[in-house]
């Protein structure tokens, strides 16, 4: 397999899936399209439940035969050598990442393939140095016991993944499923297939024992996804996506009463107090809105600031939201690229045309940049800003996954904190002020699983991640994760 050589080829590829540790084609096909122009990037094979099922079992296989003995530093070894290989073919990763996203170059070198290494050199450490709980404990009537908890492997794990970031979602999830000794059967999103082939090829290639790591390629509704989650052979699903497609998979895996890990959709806010420093808190909203053309989970749709300084803010914020250069992925001067797909911008231009149905004032965007080349063939929209919109708004409530954002003004903490948590989702949330207490006071009643004060989308990737309400159930994250991929058995000894 010459990885270099194949991205570099003008015959489109064709992306196989890589089952029991070789890659396989099928009878069918479909064409993985170039967000930036609608050209075929790729042809991919379609997995039907027959290749679903060759893959799960060639995983509890390869569970059975001895990966689930392996020691934590055997494994941790394993993943050193992934993140190498990806490494080692770090421009092939990006070239592929930027193919099918049409980001720009930058942000796929800087973001995505540098955390898709980080994730497998993280998750090796944390297995290598994880520590047991311990607990001494005397009965009534002078008995002593110890308790102590080990972690089994869970079995074979099913990994479902979107298209936003996509070797960064994949191996979140695929590196610590290894590190605790899982096989797993890994689905990437049909839109975005390109990346997770060549994690693939260089699991091949750096001689991970066959059937430990299997990729299927294909659909989810009664497809490859779906077939994966009914499969009755796995032993978790770990889905990030939809919360509508979470709750379909939760409702197929409910028989079976599977183990799930769910990182689902936002309506992400952030708040802006009128002490904040005004250029950070600029900067920071408009990264948070338009960052990856707001297709993060964690981009803030609703903006709410403080009354005093509001028209100023938006009037600035407006002048950032037309300074991004919408282009194609490899001209240096592009900060935003396109809409994943020509499917997913009809859904983003529909909230576009509602939001003045329901009464918005559009503040900067709300339509489509022309080119006058073949990238008006492709999938871009311009950074858009709303205001005026009532807080039930269906453009206020909905998660629309684009590059936009409602900005409205606010007039105290209490109701600030009371609009924030009146959503349905609760996955992210960012508070921009200089007080400090006002941080910490305002932080801790937010109803999201992660809130940033001064600062957005960093965090240590130890500390727990995941959302409430329709935005995920569960934590992965440092020891979470490692919870998540295991069986914890407490084993308790009477001792005297
Ligand atoms: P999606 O739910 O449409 O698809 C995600 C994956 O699920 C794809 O691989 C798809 O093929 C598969 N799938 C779809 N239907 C299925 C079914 N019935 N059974 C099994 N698999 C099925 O999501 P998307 O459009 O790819 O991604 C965007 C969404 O992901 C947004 O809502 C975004 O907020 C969310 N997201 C959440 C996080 C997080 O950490 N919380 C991170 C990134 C993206």
């Amino acid at each position: 397999m010459n990885i270099e050589s194949d991205t570099a080829s003008s015959h489109p590829r064709l992306l196989r899936h890589y089952i029991d540790g070789e890659f396989v084609a099928g009878d069918v096909t479909f064409q993985d399209l170039s967000p930036v122009d609608g050209s075929q990037v790729a042809l991919v094979c379609e997995a039907d439940a027959q290749a679903v099922d060759r893959a799960v079992r060639a995983a509890r296989a390869a569970q059975l035969a001895g990966w689930r003995d392996t020691t934590p530093a055997q494994r941790a070894d394993w993943l050193y050598r992934i993140a190498q290989g990806i490494e080692a073919h770090f421009d092939a990763f990006v070239a592929t990442e930027v193919a099918d996203t049409g980001r720009p170059v930058a942000q796929a070198r800087t973001l995505d393939v540098a955390r898709g290494i980080a994730n497998f050199r993280i998750f090796a450490d944390l297995v290598r140095t994880a520590n047991s709980e311990f607990f001494e404990t005397h009965t009534s009537d002078g008995g002593e016991l110890i308790n102590y908890v080990t972690r089994k492997p869970l079995g074979v794990v099913g990994i479902i993944s979107p298209w936003n970031l996509p070797l960064l979602l994949l191996t979140w999830k695929v590196a610590p499923a290894l590190a605790m000794g899982n096989c797993v059967v890994a689905k990437p999103s049909e839109e975005t297939p390109g990346s997770a082939t060549l994690l693939a090829e260089v699991i091949h290639e750096v001689g991970l024992p066959r059937g430990v790591f299997n990729l299927i390629h294909g659909h989810g509704p009664n497809a490859a996804g779906e077939f994966l989650t009914r499969h009755s052979d796995i032993s978790a699903i770990t889905f990030t996506g939809e919360s509508r497609t979470g709750s379909t998979i939760m409702k197929t895996v409910a028989d079976g009463v599977k183990d799930i890990s769910f990182e689902l959709g936002g309506k992400n806010a952030a708040v802006v107090f009128a002490d904040a420093d005004f250029d950070a808190a600029v900067d920071g909203v408009a990264k948070s809105s338009f960052t990856n053309a707001g297709q993060v989970c964690l981009c803030s749709e609703r903006v709410y600031v403080e009354r005093p300084i509001f028209e100023r803010f938006v009037a600035a914020l407006k002048q950032k939201a037309q300074a991004l250069r919408v282009g194609a992925p490899e001209d240096p001067a592009t900060t935003m690229g396109p809409l994943i797909s020509q499917h997913h911008r009809d859904k983003v231009l529909s909230y576009f045309r509602l939001a003045v149905e329901e009464g918005a004032n559009v503040v900067t965007g709300g339509d489509v940049p022309h080119f006058g080349d073949a990238r008006d063939r492709g999938a871009f929209v311009n950074p858009t800003i709303w205001t005026g919109l009532p807080d039930t708004a269906r453009c206020v409530t909905e998660e629309i996954f684009g590059p936009v954002c409602h900005v409205a003004p606010f007039d105290s903490e209490d109701e600030v904190i009371s609009r924030v948590n009146h959503s349905a989702y609760g996955l992210a949330a960012s508070i921009w002020t200089t007080h400090l207490t006002r941080g910490h006071r305002v932080a801790r009643q937010i109803e999201t699983g992660i809130v940033w004060v001064n600062a957005w989308f960093v965090r240590d990737l130890r500390t727990p991640f995941g959302g409430a309400k329709l935005s995920g159930i569960g934590r992965e994250g440092g020891r979470h994760s490692l919870d998540f991929y295991s069986e914890l058995t407490n084993i308790c000894v009477k001792i005297g």
